[in-house]
Formats: structure tokens, sequence, C-alpha cells
């Protein structure tokens, strides 16, 4: 046990809750920091929805390169740019491409695999301290597709089966039978039957925030602008005021750059925005999420109603929403479901998203009482509670029995 070890964690999102969690059982005590209120419109609060221990075929593959000029040319397809951005992504774009052999698509999909597969159990580490029964469905994730780009479809299946990772393919008739709402565009899919969603991924947060609370831990809502150290151990910064800990955990999503440029390292951080919109009172339509594969979007049933979450947008932090993704969400769940009301609540938010898209889990490069959690793109929703237990046992010297070393910032040079 590291009684007494004082530890901040600087981010509130999934990622820094989870950390101050599995912190907590190894006895530290620990400081939580965010800039706004827990629950804040984050990416933690406005993603899919999804645990998806399965999703270990990443989005660097040589097929998606050929992909991308089409896909940039279509209304109703998944990625946009905002082309002012454009300049300030090449590097992060060129060491993308350098990922897209099919030798770097394996290394991600095996390592992605490695933490995934132990995913669900450690968020039921967690969940066997709260009452989150409503919350949490376990009903299974199904894929769709039709009969464009298949070959990208039987790439995602070959690497699945490659790695073990439990799957069912549907026909037609079985799609129907499990969404009988869902208009028949689609020819075939996917279903996994272990998977599970949230019916509200802020109140999941908020819950795992109280219980970090209620076991004694501290929060302060503060922006943290800058770290030092005195003799090693770190020391935060915020406008006026400096706090001193052991260790210190960066688990500020697709911000965490901000701070790690400080301590000299050239992690080539950036985002992937994503978008949601609900149309209230629907939810009745599915039972479970349904990802539409070949337009990359996808509709969750929740509290707020059907929630239709998409779009890899490369705009970066400051740009504004994007009018014209929110309408290619409503065409895309028009063209899913009949009788959709007007769309409500339109957000935008931020996949901390790396060129490898692996995460980094680990300590700094050159500062070993600093450690990351952050960098887990289209995932980290559902690799929260294993990232966390990872980093406390890191910080506790006990073995993980995983290979660590491909989510060490190292790689990065
Ligand atoms: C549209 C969309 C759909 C998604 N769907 C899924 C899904 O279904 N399943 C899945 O597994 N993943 C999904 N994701 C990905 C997932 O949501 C993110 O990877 C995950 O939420 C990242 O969590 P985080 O805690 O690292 O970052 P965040 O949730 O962004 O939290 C970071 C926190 O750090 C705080 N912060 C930042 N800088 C500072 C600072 N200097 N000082 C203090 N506080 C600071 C911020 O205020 C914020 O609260 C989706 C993402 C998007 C955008």
């Amino acid at each position: 046990m590291l009684n007494n070890l004082k530890i901040g964690v600087i981010g509130a999102g999934i990622q820094g809750v989870c950390n101050a969690l599995f912190l907590q059982k190894k006895g530290c005590q620990v400081t939580l920091f965010d800039k706004d209120e827990p629950g804040n419109p984050s990416a933690s609060y406005g993603n899919a929805g999804h645990f998806s221990p399965y999703a270990s075929v990443p989005l660097n593959r040589p097929d998606v390169l050929t992909d991308i000029p089409a896909m940039l040319l279509s209304s109703s397809g998944p990625l946009a740019l905002k082309w002012n951005y454009v300049p300030k992504m090449i590097p992060w774009f060129l060491k993308f491409m350098l990922n897209c052999s099919k030798k770097r698509m394996m290394h991600t999909a095996k390592n992605m695999h490695q933490i995934l597969d132990v995913a669900l159990p450690a968020y039921d580490e967690l969940f066997d301290e709260m009452d989150i029964n409503d919350l949490i469905e376990k009903k299974g994730i199904m894929y769709i597709w039709n009969d464009q780009n298949l070959a990208s479809r039987e790439l995602e299946i070959k690497i699945r089966n490659e790695l073990g990772v439990e799957q069912q393919l549907l026909t037609s008739k079985e799609i129907h039978d499990l969404e009988p709402n869902i208009k028949p565009f689609y020819h075939g899919g996917v279903f996994y039957s272990y998977a599970r969603h949230t019916r509200n991924p802020k109140k999941i947060l908020l819950k795992l925030f109280d219980l970090f609370i209620k076991k004694g831990g501290k929060f302060l809502k503060i922006n943290i602008q800058d770290l030092n150290f005195d003799d090693e151990k770190p020391i935060l910064k915020s406008e006026g005021q400096q706090f001193f800990f052991d260790k210190i955990v960066i688990a500020c999503g697709a911000f965490s750059k901000k701070l790690t440029d400080k301590l000299d390292e050239k992690i080539p951080l950036d985002t992937e925005r994503g978008y949601h919109i609900h149309f209230r009172g629907c939810d009745h339509l599915l039972s479970r999420p349904v990802v539409f594969a070949n337009r990359g979007f996808g509709i969750t049933p929740m509290e707020q109603g059907l929630r239709v979450v998409g779009t890899v947008e490369f705009g970066g932090l400051n740009n504004p929403l994007s009018k014209s993704r929110i309408k290619n969400l409503v065409k895309n769940a028009q063209y899913m479901l009949d009788g959709l009301p007007e769309h409500e609540d339109e957000w935008l938010g931020f996949r901390p998203s790396l060129p490898d898209f692996l995460p980094i889990i680990g300590p700094s490069k050159n500062y070993k009482n600093v450690f990351y959690s952050f960098g887990h793109n289209h995932l980290g929703w559902t690799l929260g509670a294993i990232s966390g237990k990872i980093i406390s046992k890191m910080i506790a010297n006990e073995n993980t029995n995983l290979n660590l070393k491909p989510y060490s910032s190292l790689r990065f040079g």
C-alpha cells in the first residue's frame, strides 16, 4: 500500500476519475483537478457510450488511405477538414500515413486488443461499489453495412478473427430480427453480444466522481497552467497558486499536449473532432447501439433519446462547431430510421488522438514522478478503468502481466 503518497490527477474526464479511484485503492491521497465541473461537456460526456472491448481494429490501416479522397468528397461520409487547420496538422498526417502499413496496423491492433480484452473486468472492479444498474445495458453492439467497400469489412473481420475476438456475423434477416425499425438498406453485419453501452455517460462519470469524493478524495476546480519541480517532486501551478505532490497524472484528454509540451516532450497529440445530436423520446426505436459502418456513424439509445454520433473532423481545439456536420448526422439518422422529430443538443467534442492510434499510458520520458493517461482516441470511454488500473500498478511498482512498452511516450523519441 502507498499510504500517504500525495498524488495530483489533472483532468476529471473518464481517464482522470478512473485513475483517481484506482490510486485510492492503493492507499494514495488523491487530489483531482479540472478547469470545469466534473461531467462538463468533454469527450467523456458526449461520446456514444459504447463499452467496446472488441474494437481492436485501428484507423491506421492501408485501406483507409485509399478511401480518404472519396470520404472527403462525400457529403454523407464520416470525414471532414477545417481547411484553416490543415497546415498545422500536416506533421500529424505524415506520421499517421507511416502508421498505415499492414505491419503497423497489426502492431496497433494487437496492443489495443491486449488492453481492450481486460477493459470490462477493470470497470467491474469500480462498478461493484456503485449502484449503476439502470445506467448500463448488456444487449451487445451491432454494426451493419451495405455491399460497398466490402474489402474493408472483410479486413476488419479477418483481423478480429486473428486476434481471437468473439464476433457473430449477421444476415439481413438476423439484423431485422434484432432491430426491426432500421430501414432495410443493409446487406450484412456483425454483432458483439458481450459489449455494453451506457444510457448516460455523464451520469456514470458523476457516480464515479461521487465514489471518489466519498472515499476521501479532494476536487479542485482549477485550470492547471504550468508545472515545475522541487527535487524531482512535481509542483502544479495555476494563476497565483501552487500545489505540491509526490507524483502526478496528466489525464487532460485532447488538451494534454499543452502540459506535455512544458515537459520537453514532443508528443504528436492532436484531436479528431466528433459530434452528437439527440432525437428526444425516440430511444424505443433501437434496443442497442447500431453503427452503420459505410458512413461511420452510430446511434445509441440513451436517456436523452436516440444519440446520433459520428464524424472525424480534423480542425483542432479552437475552431467552432460545423453546422454541415450536424446536417450530416441528421441526414444519416433519417437514412437509418423513419419518423424522427427535430433534433436537439448539437455537441462537438474532442477525441485525443495519436498518429499510431495507441494511447499513452505510463511515465513521462523526462520526469519519473509524472505519469500520462491520455490519447485513447475513439476508445477512451471503454479504456478508462483499465488505464487507471495500469497507472496505479505502475506507481505501486506492481506487475500488470501486460507488455506496457507499446503505450510508452518513448515511442515518439
Ligand atoms: C463523438 C465521440 C464519440 C465517442 N464514442 C466513444 C465510445 O462510444 N466508446 C469509447 O470507448 N470512446 C468513445 N469516444 C472517445 C472517448 O469519449 C474519449 O477517448 C474519452 O472520453 C477521453 O477521455 P479523457 O478523460 O482522456 O478526456 P476528456 O473527457 O476530454 O477529459 C479531459 C478533462 O481534462 C480537463 N482539462 C483539460 N486541460 C486541463 C487543465 N490544464 N487543467 C485542468 N483540467 C483540464 C477538461 O476540462 C476535461 O474535463 C468518443 C469520442 C467522441 C468525440
